[in-house]
């Protein structure tokens, strides 16, 4: 299959950050080649560019996609009553069946919100996951949940099962990839965690967790360990390159330069965190300095309400303005790199940038749209107010999975409609 663009106007995230107004033209699941009048013969496809904006899809590391199906439920509650009282007693009922349904919302709406690959933990359901990023066209990194520390858990049948899960899902496409996702340092032992993260470096996988989201978390394992989240998971060898951080709201000097240095992935989910009042911001400009590669998050739909990733990229250069006093402690351009390319690059995968041999995956925005009017030169001026009604197409992996607003590979009405009926079934279970 081979499509052309013609005549948008490009941000390109390549190394000279270009702004280009031309053609992209993709062959198979690639970009072949950018330039002007690309010609278009022998394409078999042609789709006119002229009044949009074409970037990289958006790429959202961490998310708990099937928890689109809690939006709005226990709403306003305290962080723990919220979990104790609404949440994990929903998780429970849980089947693979509603993680399916989750998932199709879930992926629609970041489709429709210009994310074309998004980095999972969940604890079961991957197999129905993957079934549901494959029908909707998706790109995904599933991380496979563990955890040991609660009652009626236990190390061995966690690596079991585990073992077991990536063996099954490794392989089904080329869009799914598998991960290995440790919950957090207060619900997985320290064997449990040596084990997983072995088993990642010998398969090849990146190594999701959550890492001191809260002020709680920090101080018991400081009771605990005598040491902070961050030096405990170096301590036993889970800081490198291929270990992508959740949250990382409460953290010393010392943290920011170990996660630096090995140049692991934060996943900053500012939205999240505001929502679930855990106090602490991520220290993104920092972060940055340090070397870290920095990405930005929403979490679960639960915690957020949406998967919009540019609500997130927003909240995320507010809080640190804020924070720092300062609207250039964070430059727009990093921003924007924490939303592509470094996402692209946390994942493992090729992509994140509008290049030659780059996976053909991208995001076209009406540049006409009164929300965005004027539309001055560049790209930092949308950040702060594009919105997901803005995206008129996406392609995947060289396919269109959103074309003139309409999903194309699944019937969006339906799978509202039968996620809805999961979801008011669940919680009346
Ligand atoms: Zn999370």
């Amino acid at each position: 299959m081979s499509i052309l663009i013609k005549g948008a106007r490009i941000i390109t995230q390549n190394a000279n950050r270009e702004m280009l107004k031309g053609d992209i033209l993709i062959e198979g699941n690639k970009i072949a080649a950018i330039g002007k009048e690309l010609p278009k013969e022998e394409v078999e496809e042609v789709l006119e560019g002229k009044g949009k904006l074409v970037f990289p899809g958006l790429v959202n590391t961490h998310t708990h996609v099937a928890m689109g199906l809690l939006r709005g439920y226990g709403e306003g509650l305290p962080l723990h009553r919220w979990l104790e009282e609404k949440i994990w007693p929903a998780e429970k009922k849980m089947t693979s069946e509603d993680v399916y349904w989750g998932t199709m919302l879930g992926t629609i709406e970041m489709i429709k919100s210009g994310t074309t690959c998004f980095n999972e933990m969940y604890m079961f359901g991957i197999k129905h996951m993957a079934d549901a990023v494959i029908e909707t066209g998706m790109r995904a990194v599933l991380g496979k949940g563990v955890y040991d520390t609660p009652k009626g858990r236990d190390k061995e049948s966690e690596m079991k099962e585990l073992k077991h899960k990536v063996e099954e899902v490794n392989g089904m496409n080329s869009r799914v990839q598998v991960a290995v996702a440790a919950h957090s340092v207060y619900t997985c032992s320290e064997e449990l965690l040596k084990d997983a993260k072995a088993f990642a470096n010998e398969e090849g996988l990146q190594f999701h967790m959550h890492v001191s989201e809260t002020r709680e978390e920090v101080f018991n394992l400081l009771k605990e360990k005598k040491m902070r989240p961050v030096e405990y998971l170096d301590s036993i060898g889970l800081v490198d390159e291929k270990s992508v951080f959740a949250h990382l709201g409460w953290v010393t000097k010392r943290e920011i330069s170990l996660v630096g240095k090995a140049g692991a992935t934060v996943a900053n989910c500012p939205v999240s965190n505001l929502k679930l009042a855990t106090g602490g911001i991520c220290p993104v400009a920092e972060f940055f300095d340090a070397g870290a590669n920095v990405t930005l998050a929403t979490d679960g739909a639960a915690s957020n309400n949406s998967l919009d990733m540019f609500e997130t990229m927003k909240f995320s250069h507010l809080l640190q303005t804020h924070k720092y006093w300062d609207p250039q402690k964070v430059d727009m351009d990093r921003l924007w790199d924490a939303a592509t390319i470094n996402g692209a690059k946390g994942m493992g995968i090729n992509a994140g940038s509008i290049e030659k041999g780059k996976l053909a995956d991208f995001v076209f925005v009406d540049a006409k749209a009164v929300n965005l009017a004027p539309l001055h030169s560049d790209w930092r001026s949308i950040i702060y107010s594009i919105n997901p009604g803005n995206v008129t197409d996406v392609i995947v992996d060289g396919k269109f999975v959103l074309k003139e607003g309409k999903i194309t590979l699944v019937d969006e009405e339906k799978v509202l409609e039968k996620a809805t009926e999961v979801a008011h079934d669940l919680v009346n279970r």
